[in-house]
């Protein structure tokens, strides 16, 4: 603690000699939000763009209202962009450009009570992130197209650019007549020029926050879907005619969903969404979402790389994002975590209950990792630099996850009604956490400030230490479990409930709920006769790490008998037993009858780990499953055996899959068991097309995997 005292001293000191630099104590910035001293009301950007000279010219005519008494001066934010000149009812006003703002002299003191409208023109001649102009290149249109997120408007648009303000917005673009133009909003008309050149005029009237500004200029095919009277468009690439209705098709089932579950029509004029040769994964910019190309796959990927996903997740965002809006960064989980438990919703509904257990145990998964190899930090966190650094793993899926345990708390009912009354009271707006805690109490009448403290103000996870015993005379169940979370710093001891399952003769189950809140807690249960099996955290609703040993008994029924999430956890948990013949059996069974691939694949990685040699028949049959998930499993499986007298099995199984991950394994296995005599083989068959370049790769690690042997 001393150590900590001297810290801050220091850095008392530090932070009166630079008052405007405001670090926490491992130097990284704090970044409260953002101070304003006007509410920009609308924006009418009129633009011209040459594609082949990579330019831009126009305008922005920006109304706005003070928000204090005497405002002399606006400030804009204005990067790269060119002011040329600022007219105030067509009166020149002096400016002063800088690298990051303009600052305008308004030649007199305006007050809160007026409306200010003023012109800058401007131009665009370097190249930039915020809106890029790209090259014809394959079947890739030239195009230009924006990304503003998080801070990136202000490049091309000179405006107030922090998403505490929203606005309105114009979008008149003059280009060339062989493009198509797609912004925000409503597209009020299309005009010919007698120059060969089209104006666009869109209009997005309700308001929302720069970031989520959209513009996107290609000769695009728009393939035209609705959802009732709502417009839905896509916007693609003409070489991607064949896949659109494959790929978006579901777009209005999904936005339909979200209307039921937010309980919240859609709020916008429509939805597009359009391509873009410049993202990687999607933007949600208001009813203009931007794609990245590798989401229009072909008919083999999804059944390896599930895809779907972010055309659901970019949609929810279009109310989690789009209509109320994180007022400043640190409470980006606003966006995030609902736009990633929406997706959630989405594959629960539309996959099926195993499928979402298992994407929520992905989630999981994915935070845990970062939490280990990264940071574990608070969600709601001001110390970054950039706003992209808040868009993590703790943002998205451990947010997500925190979501789902406050659902379980709440009862769906109540959880429900809270995010809808949140979403009606606040459309429109810049939210922040307390906002959310706010609604949640007055909907719920609930005082969950608890539950924010330790799962969003506080970093970490809950890890627990479960035991158990039975005493055959009392017929008692103990059941002991310790948090050991608090090795960490600011950790803390959770509050937290825990559903008990105990499984009897006969299919009895008794499932109990606990509350968990000190380090050590006893549980005893008065039974009939000793369980089977005792599960701990029944319905999977934490985001936990544990350990729980298990004899083989309760291991085997486990496997054979839980839910999806306990079967594959059982599986995994079986390595301490191996040796034993019944684990074999087991997994033997389970790799070609449970209902659930992943827990098939689960049990014939763990067959090829243990006796895969004297399996080959079984990994076999696992390698022409009806999933490529397990066959992929299987593959890899067999591939790890090292065996050359699998190697024209392994060619043939290339040649006749159509799934680009199991292709994949069949060239890495080649390389495990080959020789340079393969290479040749390895070579032509890298050449194939494939999701991501995974089979160039997987041929180049074969490849890589021969030449070390022959080293
Ligand atoms: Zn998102």
């Amino acid at each position: 603690m001393k150590r900590i005292y001297t810290l801050l001293f220091f850095l008392t000191i530090i932070s009166q000699l630079i008052l405007a630099q405001k670090n926490d104590i491992n130097g990284i910035p704090v970044s409260p939000e953002r101070s304003r001293d006007y509410d920009a009301i609308n924006y009418r950007v009129e633009l011209s763009f040459d594609l082949n000279k990579k330019y831009m010219e126009g305008s922005n005519t920006i109304t706005f209202t003070p928000l204090c008494h005497g405002l002399s001066t606006l400030k804009l934010d204005a990067q790269f962009l060119t002011v040329t000149d600022v007219l105030s009812n067509g009166t020149p006003l002096s400016y002063k450009q800088t690298d990051d703002n303009v600052f305008i002299n308004l030649q007199r003191n305006y007050s809160y009570n007026d409306t200010v409208v003023i012109t800058v023109h401007y131009y665009l001649d370097k190249e930039i992130n915020g809106l890029r102009f790209i090259d014809a290149e394959g079947d890739r249109p030239e195009q230009v197209s924006s990304n503003c997120f998080p801070n990136k408007a202000r490049q091309w648009i000179p405006c107030y650019d922090f998403p505490n303000d929203k606005v309105s917005q114009e979008f008149i673009i003059t280009t060339d007549s062989k493009y198509k133009v797609l912004s925000n909003g409503k597209l009020i008309s299309i005009n010919e020029n007698n120059n060969g050149t089209s104006t666009w005029y869109w209009q997005q009237e309700k308001p929302h926050s720069t970031y989520l500004i959209s513009l996107s200029i290609a000769d695009y095919l728009v393939v035209k879907d609705s959802l009732g009277d709502l417009p839905v468009n896509y916007w693609v690439y003409k070489s991607m005619a064949d896949d659109v209705e494959r790929v978006f098709g579901k777009t209005p089932y999904m936005i339909d969903l979200y209307n039921h579950i937010y309980r919240y029509e859609f709020p916008w004029d429509k939805y597009d969404q359009v391509i873009s040769g410049y993202m990687g994964g999607g933007a949600e910019a208001t009813s203009a979402t931007l794609l990245g190309e590798g989401i229009v796959t072909d008919e083999y990927t999804e059944q390896d790389y599930y895809r779907e996903y972010v055309i659901a997740h970019e949609i929810a965002h279009q109310w989690w994002g789009d209509l109320i809006t994180c007022r400043s960064w640190e409470h980006t989980w606003l966006n995030e975590s609902f736009g990633t438990y929406s997706d959630h919703l989405y594959t629960r509904y539309d996959k099926g209950r195993d499928e979402g257990d298992y994407d929520l145990l992905l989630k999981k998964n994915t935070y845990l990792d970062e939490a280990h190899n990264r940071f574990m930090r608070p969600i709601v966190y001001m110390d970054y630099e950039h706003p992209g650094d808040n868009f993590n793993r703790h943002t998205y899926q451990k947010g997500a996850c925190m979501l789902h345990l406050l659902r379980h708390i709440l009862g769906d009912d109540t959880f429900f009604r809270v995010i809808s009354t949140f979403l009606h009271r606040h459309e429109f707006q810049a939210v922040t956490t307390y906002d959310f805690i706010k609604c949640l109490k007055d909907i719920s009448g609930k005082n969950m400030d608890w539950y924010f403290d330790q799962f969003f103000f506080r970093p970490g996870h809950p890890v627990f230490n479960v035991s158990k015993s039975w005493d055959a005379t009392k017929k008692e169940l103990n059941i002991t479990i310790i948090q050991e979370q608090d090795k960490w710093d600011g950790v803390p001891i959770y509050k937290i409930p825990v559903s008990i399952g105990v499984y009897l003769e006969n299919d009895k189950k008794i499932v109990k709920e606990f509350w968990l809140k000190e380090k050590k807690e006893e549980i005893v249960l008065q039974l009939t006769s000793k369980p089977l099996m005792v599960r701990f955290d029944e319905g999977n609703f934490l985001l936990k790490e544990w350990t729980y040993k298990k004899d083989i008994d309760e291991l085997l029924f486990q496997a054979n008998n839980d839910d999806m999430t306990g079967r594959l956890w059982a599986v995994e948990q079986l390595d301490e037993y191996q040796t034993d013949k019944r684990t074999l059996e087991c997994w033997q069974e389970i790799a070609e009858n449970d209902s659930f691939w992943a827990v098939r694949a689960a049990a014939v990685s763990q067959v090829g780990k243990f006796y895969g040699t004297s399996n080959i028949s079984l990994l076999k049959r696992a390698a022409s499953e009806k999933s490529s998930k397990v066959r992929t499993a299987a593959v890899r499986a067999l591939g790890d055996l090292k065996n050359p007298s699998l190697k024209d099995y392994y060619k043939q199984i290339f040649n006749q899959e159509d799934s680009y991950a199991v292709k994949s394994e069949a060239l890495i296995a080649i390389g495990k068991c080959g020789n340079t005599r393969d290479i040749s083989f390895l070579e032509s068959a890298g050449r194939q097309k494939s999701y991501r370049d995974v089979v160039y790769n997987a041929s180049q690690e074969g490849i890589t995997i021969i030449k070390e042997k022959n080293k």
